[in-house]
């Protein structure tokens, strides 16, 4: 079948990890607006340059921003998106554009995402920026868990093992057979 599917999580939770072995494994087309938008600061865009600020202090770039983004590069079906929705009003954009199939929540505590993030090196990971990003993503993001569980699309994982366990978790939580 074909998959349009969201993974939702803290920072830290193995969102980007996960990703790239279900896209291979499911053969879907990866969307992580993280990637896109650091792309863009890294080539010095207009975008990057608007983007910069929200980045490096660990707050959401503004919504119409990063859905004008994200939605030029959807495919019609078949993505896997990460790091987007991060707002209700962004998953509303979606519905909007696309149908999605179902949302996978990489449950992991505040201690352990601290913990795995101090090892990570990237300049957001810092120690003040990394409680800023936890504390946008309970207050911001976490919405979406209630408004996704309300659509009956919302698969709950408890991402706090090893990567393979996690991964097969994803698969079993999706009713997806591994190739
Ligand atoms: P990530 O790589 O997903 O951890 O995202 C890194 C940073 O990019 C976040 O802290 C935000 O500043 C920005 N960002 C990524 N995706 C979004 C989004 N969907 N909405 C707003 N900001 C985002």
């Amino acid at each position: 079948m074909d998959w349009n599917l969201i993974l939702i999580g803290p920072p830290g939770a193995g969102k980007g990890t996960q990703a790239v072995r279900l896209r291979d494994e499911l053969g879907l087309v990866h969307l992580s607006t993280g990637d896109l938008l650091r792309d863009h600061m890294a080539r010095a865009t207009e975008l990057g340059a608007r983007v910069k600020r929200f980045m490096d202090s660990g707050r959401l770039v503004p919504d119409a921003l990063v859905t004008e983004l994200l939605l030029s590069e959807l495919p019609a079906s078949g993505f896997l998106l990460d790091g987007f929705p991060r707002t209700p009003a962004q998953a509303d954009a979606l519905a909007a554009a696309d149908d999605v199939t179902a949302v996978v929540l990489l449950d992991v505590p505040d201690a352990a995402v601290i913990d795995r993030l101090a090892g990570r090196g990237r300049e957001d990971d810092r120690a003040e920026i990394v409680a800023e990003r936890l504390r946008v993503y309970h207050e911001q993001t976490e919405p979406l868990v209630d408004y996704y569980a309300a659509l009956g699309l919302l698969r709950r994982v408890d991402g706090s093992g090893s990567t393979d366990e996690v991964f097969v978790a994803v698969l079993d939580a999706l009713g997806a057979v591994p190739a």
